[in-house]
C-alpha cells in the first residue's frame, strides 16, 4: 500500500467519528434483523481482515486527522471485530503509541456481541481503558428472539457469560439495545433488566428500521444472515419494512414508559442516550447524536479494505467515498460529496417537519428513516416521526425542569424530588401519568423488579 501524506493545511479539520469495520460484515452471530450481514456482498471474495499495513495506516491517519486535539477515540465496531482476535488489537494499540502526539490520549471503544470474550479479553480492556459496548436486547425471551447464532441457537447465556467477565475486571462498558417487535412493548422489564440485573449505567436504545421494497419484502423478512436462502444487499431504499421493525408509536411508547421509570429514580446515576441528547437540544447545547443534529455527516465507516463511506448506515456503494490508501481520511471527510451529505439532512425536511412544534429536539431524525409521506402528500417523511412527537411532547415540562435547575447551577437528579411529591400524593387508581392508559398502582407505581421493591 502507498503512503498516503497529510494533505495540505487548506483542508479544514473538523470532529469526526469514525467506525471501524476490522472484519467487515462478518460475524459469528446471525441476528434475524442485522442487516449489514448482507454488506458481506459487496466485497465478495474477500477474506474480510483488515492487514497489518493497513491498520498501522489507518491509525496514523485517524491520528493526524485530528491533528492537535486532546483526545482521539479509535471506535471498532463490525459485523463482529472480536473475530480479529486479540494480536490485532495489541498491535492498534502499539500503533496508537507509535502515532500518537506527546501528551495526546487516544481513546478506544469497541461494540461487541459479547460472546468471544472471555478473561483474557477483559483483561486486555482494562489494561488498555477499552469502553465497550454490549449488545443486549433485555431479559432471556426477549434477547433470543432475534439475536442467534449461525444455527439458529440463543445467545443469551452466552452473552451474560461476556458480561460477567468485564464485570469481574471492572471493564468500563454500556449497554446498546436494539428495539424491535418483540422487546419494543416491554419498556420498564427491558430497562429494570439492564439496570438491576445487568448493572448498566449507560444505556442505548435503537430502533430497528429494515426498509424494503415491495419486491423485496418476502426475503427481507427471512433476515439478512447466512440462513437465509436467497438475501439481497440492503439498501436505504423502498418505503416497506419488515414484520421485525418498530412503528414509531412502539418507539414512542418504549420511550416514555423507561423515561418515566428514570425520572423517578436513576436521573444522575444511570445515562440513557437518548434522554442526554435531549436535555442537550432543551438546553441550547449541540447533542453528542447525530440522529437528532441540525446536520449530520460527522460519523463514517471504514471498511476492512480502507474503503471509507458517508456513515455507517450508508455503507452502499452511492456512498463509497474513496479508499484511504488513495487519499488522506482528512481529504475524504473535508470532500464536497462528505459535506453535502450532512447539509442535507436539514436541506431535505419536507414542510411537516420545518413547522413542527419539537423540531428543535427531533431534527426529523436519521435521513436513514425518511422514507413517509406527510398527510399532505410531501415525502421524506421520518418513519418514527409519530414516535419522536410523542416523546418529545411527553418530555417537554421535565426537560425545562432540568434545563432550568443546570442554569441555576443545580443538579438536574433535583427533579427526582418534584417527582416524589407528586406521586406521594397520587391515588392509586388514578391514570398513571406516562398516559399509556393504566392505572398508577398498575403501571409505573408498580416495582418491576426484586431489587426495585427492595428500594
Ligand atoms: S445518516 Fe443518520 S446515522 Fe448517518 S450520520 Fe446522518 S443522522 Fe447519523
Ligand atoms: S417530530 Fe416528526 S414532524 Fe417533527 S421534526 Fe420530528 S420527524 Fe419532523
Amino acid at each position: 500500500m502507498s503512503t498516503v501524506e497529510l494533505p495540505d493545511p487548506t483542508v479544514r479539520r473538523r470532529t469526526f467519528h469514525l467506525l471501524a469495520k476490522p472484519a467487515g460484515a462478518i460475524c459469528n452471530l446471525d441476528c434475524t434483523y442485522c442487516f449489514f450481514l448482507s454488506k458481506e456482498l459487496l466485497y465478495e471474495g474477500s477474506r474480510f481482515r483488515m492487514a497489518d499495513e493497513l491498520l498501522d495506516d489507518y491509525i496514523r491517519q485517524l491520528i493526524e486527522a485530528h491533528g492537535p486535539a486532546p483526545e482521539v477515540t479509535v471506535a471498532w465496531q463490525g459485523g463482529e471485530p472480536l473475530l480479529m482476535g486479540l494480536d490485532f488489537f495489541r498491535r492498534s494499540v502499539e500503533y496508537e503509541r507509535r502515532h500518537a502526539r506527546p501528551g495526546q490520549r487516544i481513546v478506544n471503544t469497541v461494540q461487541t456481541n459479547g460472546t468471544l470474550i472471555d478473561a483474557a479479553w477483559a483483561r486486555f480492556f482494562r489494561d488498555n481503558g477499552f469502553l465497550v459496548g454490549l449488545s443486549i436486547d433485555g431479559p432471556r425471551e426477549l434477547h433470543d428472539t432475534y439475536r442467534v447464532d449461525k444455527g439458529g441457537k440463543p445467545t443469551f447465556d452466552r452473552v451474560l457469560r461476556g458480561l460477567e467477565h468485564l464485570r469481574e475486571h471492572a471493564v468500563r462498558w454500556n449497554a446498546l439495545t436494539t428495539l424491535h417487535d418483540a422487546n419494543a412493548g416491554h419498556g420498564r422489564e427491558v430497562y429494570a433488566f439492564l439496570r438491576d440485573d445487568c448493572g448498566a449505567e449507560h444505556m442505548q436504545f435503537i430502533p430497528i428500521v429494515e426498509r424494503a421494497t415491495a419486491h423485496d419484502l418476502p426475503l427481507a423478512n427471512e433476515g439478512w444472515g447466512d440462513r437465509a436462502s436467497d438475501r439481497p444487499l440492503y439498501r436505504q431504499e423502498g418505503d416497506h419494512v419488515t414484520d421485525r421493525s418498530v412503528t414509531g408509536q412502539q418507539y414512542g411508547r418504549f420511550l416514555i414508559d423507561v423515561f418515566e421509570d428514570w425520572v423517578r429514580h436513576d436521573v444522575g446515576r444511570v445515562y440513557v442516550q437518548m434522554f442526554d441528547v435531549a436535555l442537550a437540544n432543551w438546553h441550547g447545547e449541540p447533542p453528542s447524536l447525530c440522529v437528532h443534529s441540525r446536520t449530520c455527516g460527522n460519523a463514517l465507516a471504514l471498511e476492512h479494505n480502507g474503503d471509507l463511506y458517508s456513515c455507517d448506515h450508508f455503507v452502499e456503494p452511492e456512498h463509497l467515498l474513496g479508499n484511504i490508501g488513495d487519499r488522506h481520511l482528512l481529504e475524504l471527510i473535508d470532500s464536497p460529496r462528505q459535506r453535502k451529505f450532512g447539509q442535507d439532512k436539514y436541506d431535505t425536511l419536507p414542510g411537516q417537519c420545518l413547522d413542527c412544534d419539537v423540531r428543535f429536539a427531533c431534527h426529523g431524525g436519521c435521513p436513514k428513516d425518511r422514507f413517509d409521506t406527510t398527510p399532505d402528500g410531501e415525502p421524506g417523511l421520518n418513519h418514527l416521526c409519530a414516535g419522536f412527537k410523542a416523546f418529545f411532547h411527553h418530555v417537554d415540562g421535565p426537560m425545562r425542569t432540568m434545563s432550568g435547575l443546570l442554569r441555576q447551577g443545580r443538579a438536574p437528579a433535583l427533579i427526582m424530588r418534584e417527582y416524589a411529591d407528586a406521586d406521594a400524593r397520587r391515588p392509586h387508581n388514578a391514570p398513571c401519568p406516562c398516559s399509556g392508559g393504566r392505572k398508577w398502582a398498575r403501571c409505573h407505581g408498580r416495582p418491576v423488579t426484586a431489587r426495585q421493591r427492595d428500594r
